[in-house]
């Protein structure tokens, strides 16, 4: 039984899973759609620091 965290889109504040929501390129750059209003945020930057 595995969970989906849920993420709240900026835009419309409404939920949707996260794991529908982020698509992970392959140059790592993160991008977020919205299931709810369809916006998209492009080059998250990952918290991650080296
Ligand atoms: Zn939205």
């Amino acid at each position: 039984m595995k969970k989906d965290p849920f993420v709240i889109c900026p835009f419309c504040q409404g939920k949707g899973p996260l794991s529908e929501s982020l698509t992970a390129q392959s140059n790592q750059n993160v991008i977020f759609t919205c299931t709810q209003c369809q916006e998209s945020i492009r080059n998250i930057e990952t918290s991650k620091g080296k």
